[in-house]
């Protein structure tokens, strides 16, 4: 027997359910524009929320770092990786974030895995929006201690729940702050507040927010106007919106000691490239400067959500750059990323496991370089596509 069989059981089970995900090959990117198998289209699907990936700055700032350190840490912070550029661009990001402390992790996910499993145990528990990200609840699990999740921003669901979880020891309640599938924002001060009253921990993570929430792009504390040490843990990433790679874990100085004690994926893994660090210290100065590429963003965004809303689709209670089509079935949506594709548009399809049954979804990421022109032509293709697979009348 082949015992290598269930493979084709498994994925043969996930095209019958419109589940299965291939890999396109992209060749290029410019600005708002995407080379996807040889063909130019406007990408909708990109992170990149200020266009900052492709600035000449961050490209001379990652060129100047290899110049200087060669293209690799060659190894874990804790032996000899630690570049005195980590602790530049880790002091950088605390001024930014306003906190006492920060710490760089290799990734998003590795910050969350990292964080969560070195706070939490079997004898805590952790409270956590439906809706967060995997890498959240990755950690969650990772950690072993009691995972409660209360129905997504659910504030009085939260309460009760909190009520009845008196028997732990730590406790942590963790939330996406702008969430990356629906492009809405969680309720941070009620959130808060219940922290205090409850004696709860909380950890945001700003991955989609950083650079982009609040005036200055600071995050949901700005935004929100709470006091950065209001929340016990700031995590961000920067692979989105600062145009490059990696993720910080921002706070009190005692936690980045405990996180460099305790994180596995810090620990045992090879600190960032010279090159990446380099370039995520451009993009900090950069936002530090002016504010103009985060006012175009809400520009933009604010007008293709409202152009979307006018024209009756259900685009859920978005309050930022991603703004979620909902389509409902899986099959429907693959049907309408292809006919958006056909005519120039590149926007991708979300299906369960990623959104919940039943909300596929096409997600459009808007960014501060998308032109009006394009908006526009991306509103009436959507417009067409609306009528064609009877999402709207
Ligand atoms: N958190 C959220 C909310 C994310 O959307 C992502 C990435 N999509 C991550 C964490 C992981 O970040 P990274 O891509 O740097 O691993």
């Amino acid at each position: 027997m082949n015992k290598l069989s269930f493979l084709d059981d498994e994925l043969f089970g996930l095209e019958k359910k419109g589940l299965y995900r291939t890999l396109r090959t992209c060749s290029k990117f410019k600005s708002s524009k995407l080379v996807l198998d040889e063909k130019e289209l406007i990408n909708f699907s990109s992170n990149d929320y200020l266009g900052l990936a492709g600035d000449p700055v961050l490209r001379e700032a990652a060129c100047d770092a290899i110049e200087k350190y060669g293209c690799s840490s060659t190894a874990s912070r804790l032996m000899c990786g630690n570049l005195a550029l980590n602790e530049e661009l880790e002091k950088r990001i605390a001024g930014f974030k306003r906190t006492e402390a920060a710490l760089i992790f290799s990734s998003g996910y590795m910050a969350n895995i990292g964080v969560i499993s070195a706070l939490m145990g079997r004898q805590d528990v952790i409270f956590a929006d439906k809706d967060n990200h995997a890498s959240l609840v990755d950690g969650c699990i990772l950690s072993r201690a009691k995972l409660i999740r209360y129905p997504h921003k659910n504030i009085k669901s939260l309460e009760r729940i909190l009520k009845d979880a008196g028997k732990y020891s730590r406790r942590l309640i963790v939330t996406d702050s702008l969430f990356s599938m629906d492009g809405d924002i969680a309720p941070l001060p009620e959130i808060i507040e219940l922290a205090n009253t409850y004696s709860c921990m909380v950890m945001i993570d700003d991955a989609h927010a950083t650079g982009v929430l609040g005036r200055t792009g600071r995050g949901s504390a700005e935004y929100f106007d709470i006091p950065e040490e209001a929340i016990d843990i700031h995590m961000g990433t920067f692979g989105k919106a600062l145009g490059s790679f990696g993720a910080y874990v921002a706070g009190s100085r005692k936690l980045k000691e405990l996180l460099i004690n305790k994180a596995r994926s810090f620990i045992f893994s090879t600190a960032l490239p010279p090159s990446v660090i380099g370039s995520v210290i451009a993009a900090i100065s950069i936002l530090e400067m002016d504010n103009t590429r985060i006012k175009m963003l809400n520009k933009n965004a604010g007008y293709f959500r409202n152009q979307l809303q006018k024209e009756g689709f259900n685009i859920l209670d978005t309050k930022s750059q991603i703004i979620p089509l909902i389509v409902g079935g899986n099959e429907k949506a693959i049907q309408l990323s292809r006919f958006l594709s056909q005519n120039g548009i590149f926007a991708l399809a979300i299906r369960p496991p990623t959104v919940p049954q039943n909300t596929a979804r096409i997600r459009f990421s808007i960014t501060a370089v998308h032109s009006k022109e394009e908006l526009s032509y991306a509103i009436e293709i959507i417009k067409k596509a609306g009528k064609k697979f009877g999402i709207t009348q």
